[in-house]
């Protein structure tokens, strides 16, 4: 690689403009469409690398492979749960970092489709130090770029998982509830949101995102003016301040107040509705006082609380509430006049929770990994 006009290490083609692309084209004599034609095709659910891009001439696709990745993802190593229903990624990136993506199928009643929820995530790792989050428990490490944000979705819409088409029938969610806070990434996540909504690649509608935040205050307001159509999610998890400080820490900087002050000028400006996620966990946030401190915080604007059981992280002091204590805290938020959902628990077998597979994966290579899934037959493994 000698020509290409950009310092540092080769940009990935999920995340390069398209006037620099086509500069380095035109430095090499190529047409002005081949640009178009390039990105197009690295979108396309059938293509893995350069080599398959056979409507361009051969020199040009040995070339783009010296110039470009084709991915920022250097390995993947996928895990299958639930009749392969769910489906787990532990992503390698080019620096040996590890993230984690997550796909859902849903087979929705009386209907063909199926929902498709696709978990990213936005960060290695999380500052953020909530103490129920696996990722939270290993400390933060790095920014992702917006090319290694898009590629997570990239791989799901690859054979043989093919998500676009899922896409393509409109039951389908982007969510970045996978590792990292998005809004400690601001500049990257709304990038790679609008990598995302570009119709010459993806083409993702803004209303199938959802970006989910521990309550970063100035984050949300650049929502408002700069993501309006995308979906907000607040980890909301207390309904108090003195537990809130201990289990969203960075509640100590912005508190519940400013938090949900922040979530009202969204849903007020947008007119749309803002999810509150709620785990729930055994006897510390789940009683009926914190019910009705939540039913206060919810009520009179665009809301809708989502219950998650905590799924414990390994060595954790805490379990879930059980389905009967659930049902007691839904009841009193529902006659509180307030719209609740209890979030199932997918993909519990491959521990899907945020950061928990990279975990366990910590100091082993993705092959070894894999080899040792397979002996052990845990679950069925793909190579990615
Ligand atoms: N950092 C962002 C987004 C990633 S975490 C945020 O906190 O919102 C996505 C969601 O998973 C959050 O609501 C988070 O609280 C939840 N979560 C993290 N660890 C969990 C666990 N062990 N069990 C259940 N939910 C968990
Ligand atoms: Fe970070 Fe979200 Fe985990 Fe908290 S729950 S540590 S904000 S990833």
């Amino acid at each position: 690689m000698t020509d290409l006009p950009l310092a540092g290490s080769r940009p990935a083609i999920s995340e390069i403009d398209l006037p620099t692309l086509a500069a380095w084209l035109d430095a090499r004599g190529e047409p002005a469409y081949r640009a178009d034609q390039v990105v197009a095709g690295a979108h396309r659910p059938d293509v893995t690398a350069f080599a398959d891009l056979t409507d361009l001439p051969a020199p040009l696709r040995t070339a783009l492979a010296e110039a470009f990745r084709f991915s920022t993802i250097a390995d993947s190593h996928v895990i299958r749960a639930d009749g392969g229903q769910t489906a787990k990624a532990v992503h390698e990136l080019h620096d040996g970092q590890r993230i984690e993506s997550v796909l859902m199928r849903y087979a929705t009643r009386g209907a063909s489709a199926e929902r498709t929820t696709i978990c990213i995530s936005s960060q290695a790792g999380c500052a953020v130090n909530c103490p129920f989050c696996a990722t939270g428990q290993a400390g933060f490490e790095r920014q992702l770029t917006p090319g290694e944000i898009v590629d997570q979705v990239l791989l799901w819409h690859r054979p043989p998982w093919q998500a676009l088409g899922d896409a393509k029938a409109g039951h389908y969610n982007i969510v970045f509830m996978g590792m990292g806070e998005p809004l400690n990434n601001a500049d990257r996540v709304f990038e790679s949101v609008r990598l995302l909504n570009d119709p010459a690649r993806l083409g993702i509608g803004a209303r199938h995102i959802t970006v989910s935040t521990s309550g970063v205050v100035p984050g949300i307001d650049r929502m408002v003016d700069e993501l309006p159509q995308v979906n907000l999610a607040i980890s909301l998890h207390a309904a108090t301040d003195a537990l809130r400080d201990e289990l969203v820490p960075i509640n100590r900087k912005w508190p519940i107040h400013e938090v949900i002050a922040a979530g009202r000028r969204f849903s007020g400006r947008t007119r749309r509705r803002v999810s509150l996620e709620y785990v729930m966990i055994d006897g510390l946030n789940d009683t009926d006082e914190q019910a009705r401190g939540l039913v206060e915080l919810a009520r009179g604007w665009r809301t809708h609380v989502n219950l998650i059981p905590l799924n414990p992280t390994p060595g954790s002091r805490w379990s879930g509430t059980p389905a009967a204590g659930i049902a007691l805290f839904v009841a009193i938020l529902r006659a509180g006049g307030i719209t609740v959902t209890v979030r199932d628990t997918r993909g519990r077998e491959i521990e899907a929770a945020c950061g928990q597979l990279h975990a366990q994966l910590s100091g082993r290579s993705l092959r070894e990994a894999r080899e040792t899934r397979e002996t052990r037959g845990a679950a069925s493994v793909v190579p990615a």
